[in-house]
């Protein structure tokens, strides 16, 4: 089967082979190993040694995200929640959940938000600590562009948590040249190409110090877990991490750093996006986003209005051609998501867009522009 979603994504042999043995967390190798993979990490992020620190938690995105509010924005502040996408609603969620006051910067899902638009929004509000963005939405498939927001972020004098769970690996990250960033997070199975289990997120170390304390909350407390690493290591846990699934992780960050890092990952995702949206149109759909908005993660195409097409039958006959995709869609209006990550390459693009194109015939599906 060939996956296209956007997580948890395609693997490679290898990276699903290192599952299959049994390891003890606490052996002397394996904490050599969980070290060492903490500073690779670091290091992708742009961290420097000694100055930033790798803080994995067990989990899901969403478990990193909500312990990255709760431990650098203190409870009952105010985190403005760029909106343009249903991830962004889900950080809103976990910070309201966690007892922090969210104020929603709404921005429509198919462009970036605009430096200008955070910083009115900071200058409105000077009760606003934080400013919380997703970098790749994934609802939709277009990208924020961090580097231009964390400079209005930094000019305001505010603090920045950068979800860039679907981007990390893939689009640029430079945690030193953004010191107003107090955490950029993402999980083990996206653009890393793992599989799934655990989180990370790369922090400047004297914020954790600062902002210990504020998580009221022993699990999602990334200082503990700095603390943890200070007292036995950075080789520990404390808690019985997904061993089998870092192992994985740790194979599939050698393949990437092999095939040239974040910049080959790029190129490959850049090119399966560009031949997914110049495919679907081909094909008589609509792509969601124009291409000048298109990031290269996912790329969303409006449902086509013919009444004989529906998502779900159209995902099910498409996995009997050997293609999977999203069976639901994140967008306001009906649409359909294929990924462009994981081990993916533009011949299985293109096997893919045979196999659609074949589906929508199957179907009988004459209207394929969007209703
Ligand atoms: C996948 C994803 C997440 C996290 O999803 P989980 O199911 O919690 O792992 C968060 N943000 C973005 C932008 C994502 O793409």
């Amino acid at each position: 089967m060939l996956l296209l979603i956007p997580g948890p994504v395609q693997t490679r042999p290898d990276v699903r082979a290192a599952m299959a043995v049994d390891i003890a967390p606490w052996d002397n190798d394996f904490k050599a190993r969980y070290a060492a993979i903490r500073d690779t990490v670091r290091d992708i992020a742009g961290g420097v040694a000694g100055e930033h620190a790798c803080l994995p938690l067990q989990g899901a995105g969403h478990f990193i995200t909500e312990a990255a509010i709760r431990t650098f924005v203190p409870a009952g502040r105010k985190l403005l929640v760029v909106m343009n996408g249903s991830y962004a609603e889900r950080m809103a969620r976990l910070a309201r959940e966690a007892g922090r006051e969210v104020v929603a910067l709404a921005v429509p899902d198919f462009r970036s938000v605009t430096p200008g638009e955070v910083a009115d929004a900071l200058a409105a509000d000077p009760a606003i600590g934080h400013v919380g963005v997703v970098y790749s939405e994934t609802g939709s498939g277009i990208v924020n562009d961090v580097v231009a927001l964390g400079a209005a972020v930094r000019a305001a004098g505010r603090r920045m948590i950068v979800d860039a769970v679907s981007a990390f690996g893939a689009l640029p990250f430079d945690l030193k040249a953004q010191p107003e960033v107090d955490a950029v997070v993402f999980t083990s199975n996206k653009c890393i190409e793992g599989l799934p289990g655990i989180a990370f997120a790369v922090s400047p170390i004297a914020r954790v110090l600062e902002c210990a304390g504020n998580a009221g909350s022993w699990s999602f407390d990334l200082s503990d877990v700095y603390a943890t690493a200070m007292k036995a290591g950075w080789g520990s846990f404390r808690f019985t991490p997904p061993v089998q699934a870092l192992h994985a992780f740790g194979v599939a960050l050698d393949i990437f750093q092999k095939e040239g890092g974040q910049p080959a990952r790029l190129a490959r995702y850049r090119e399966n996006a560009r031949l997914l949206h110049e495919g679907v149109q081909a094909l008589g759909m609509r792509p969601y986003l124009d291409w000048a908005h298109q990031g290269p993660i996912i790329v969303t195409v409006h449902q086509p209005a013919d009444p004989a097409f529906t998502l779900l039958d159209f995902v099910e006959r498409l996995k009997k051609h050997g293609v999977l995709i999203s069976n639901f869609h994140n967008t306001p209006v009906p649409s359909l998501r294929i990924g462009c990550i994981g081990d993916v390459h533009a011949d299985d693009i293109r096997f893919a867009l045979c196999a659609i194109g074949t589906v929508l015939d199957e179907m009988g599906v004459a209207r394929r522009q969007a209703a």
